[in-house]
């Protein structure tokens, strides 16, 4: 077996475990079934794939979406490791000969749909290979009570039976409820795992909350002034969705538009785009969403207040996954209330409820929407005290980055986290170059480099492959790769 401090190095470039991720990458090392709840971007894929990588066997990764399931195949490529995945994306002999080649000990990891698990092809590889490990990500799925139940999630323990000797079994999520939680355990298989629950608190990110008299022309002029970074307007409906990206596009803001009244072609090629940095800003609904692991998003703007702290938190979220500072700004006005109001009333045809459950249920969505409306008001206190004490967790009186916070005097901790003095203009070359690799690659550029390793790169300005091992988050295989090209870009500059 690897050491997983060698693994942690050598594949994917960083030196030390996040919280909670060495305890986990243990427990299962050691054979016991592990369930991780951690926020977004916690790092709960290195969870899974270290052991995967220091198992002797092939680890399966049980995941709900192709676009995440291509994304984490794709980085984990670029970082040497052999991953592949099987999902309705492929033809069917891609899929054959993609078996064959798993079948033949090609792959390290792989990606697969649920509704794979039943598959002859599928479980004849898997029931004639080594499976040491099987994770489930986005476990939630498999729990009528979270948002996005996925019936196939209920196959993957009476797979699990079917193979050769059990594997490792672990689960993965973001959502914290305890009812979600123990349908994980038990609808997984778990059998007395190792439990771990991450903080909820994503100190790199800013919250602010404002009521501009003109949200379009807020948000304009915040998107204009963050010209270079890429960044998600949310917006309630499909027609606020297109209104924005008519009037920001005619001020010459590269933006897209993803809502669920597009085509599957349209909205992939949407997210294609953003994923890709073909374009900045995408505005979209609630629609858009899982399937986003860009790292280096910067900012979140929510066009309205939406009716439940889960909802914004979760979106918001996908701003800074990287840990480098973003924020996440929500414009509020009064009317937002009376609308979330008229939507949780509003009789639905057909209402599977009956009159006494649907009460109940309306007085549940009114509950929580009067605590999305408590933060978004608060007047002196700090909005991520509010967010964590939603949550169930304890905060400190005074965050220091938040809107309410800012405006206090404040008193800054004597090392301020996540600031790293960095050469502007070399950035933007490395940026440059990383790109023009990626489109060479034909990968999105975050997959080779993204913006925390180019910056760190020019801060350090590395000339040799010996200094440039010492940027995190860059490990052998990218060096292999692509090292060369970047200590040529810095050479050039320092020149
Ligand atoms: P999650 O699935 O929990 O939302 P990811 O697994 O996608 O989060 O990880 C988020 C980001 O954090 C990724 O860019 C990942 O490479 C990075 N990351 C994970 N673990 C570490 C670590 N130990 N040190 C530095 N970065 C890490
Ligand atoms: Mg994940």
């Amino acid at each position: 077996m690897k050491n997983i401090y060698s693994v942690l190095k050598e594949h994917f470039g960083y030196f030390s475990f996040r919280p909670g991720q060495e305890g986990i990458i243990r427990a299962i090392l050691s054979g016991r079934d592990a369930a991780a709840i951690m926020p977004t971007g916690a790092g709960k894929s290195l969870c899974y794939q270290i052991p995967a990588l220091a198992f002797d066997g092939i680890t399966i990764v049980i995941s709900p979406l192709i676009s995440l399931m291509q994304d984490q195949v794709r980085t984990l490529i670029a970082s040497g490791v052999r991953a592949a995945y099987i999902n309705s994306s492929l033809t069917p002999g891609q899929t054959a000969l993609a078996l064959r080649n798993a079948t033949k000990g090609m792959y390290k990891i792989i990606y697969a749909a649920p509704e794979r698990l039943d598959s002859p092809s599928f479980l004849s590889f898997a029931m004639n290979s080594d499976i040491s490990l099987v994770a489930v990500d986005e476990a939630h799925c498999i729990s009528q009570w979270g948002q996005d139940f996925r019936p196939a999630y209920l196959r993957i323990a009476e797979f699990i039976t079917k193979l050769r000797k059990r594997p490792v079994v672990t689960a993965f999520t973001a959502t914290a409820t305890e009812k979600v939680k123990q349908d994980i355990i038990s609808k997984t298989g778990l059998v007395s795992p190792y439990l771990f629950k991450g903080g909820f608190d994503r100190e790199n990110l800013y919250f602010s909350v404002e009521q501009p008299f003109d949200r379009m022309d807020r948000a304009k002029n915040y998107i204009l002034s963050h010209k270079n970074d890429s960044g998600i307007l949310y917006c309630l409906t499909r027609k606020q969705t297109e209104d924005a990206v008519r009037r920001l596009s005619a001020e010459g803001i590269s933006i897209g538009c993803y809502h669920a009244g597009m085509s599957d072609e349209a909205r992939k090629k949407a997210q294609d785009d953003f994923i890709y940095d073909r374009i900045k800003v995408i505005a979209a609904t609630s629609a858009f969403g899982m399937g986003i692991d860009k790292p280096d998003v910067r900012y979140v703007i929510h066009m309205n207040m939406p009716a439940r702290m889960e909802d914004y938190y979760q979106q918001a979220g996908r701003a800074g996954r990287d840990g480098m500072e973003a924020d996440c700004i929500l414009l509020f006005s009064g009317r937002d209330v009376g609308l979330n109001r008229y939507m949780i009333e509003k009789e639905p045809e057909d209402d599977p409820l009956t009159p006494e459950q649907r009460k109940e249920y309306n007085r549940a969505r009114l509950a929580c929407l009067d605590s999305m409306v408590y933060y978004s008001t608060s007047k002196h206190t700090c909005l991520r005290r509010r967010i964590l004490s939603y949550f169930g967790q304890n905060a400190p009186e005074s965050c220091h980055n938040c809107s309410i916070c800012r405006k206090k005097p404040i008193e800054l901790p004597e090392v301020f986290p996540m600031l790293l003095q960095y050469d502007e203009s070399l950035f933007e070359a490395l940026k440059n170059g990383c790109r023009r690799m990626a489109i060479f690659a034909g990968v999105p550029s975050y997959t080779i480099a993204g913006e925390k390793v180019l910056k760190e790169m020019a801060a350090r300005k590395p000339e040799t492959i010996t200094q440039l091992r010492q940027v995190e988050g860059f490990g052998e295989e990218k060096i292999r790769r692509w090292g060369a090209d970047f200590i040529a870009i810095i050479k050039k500059y320092n020149k």
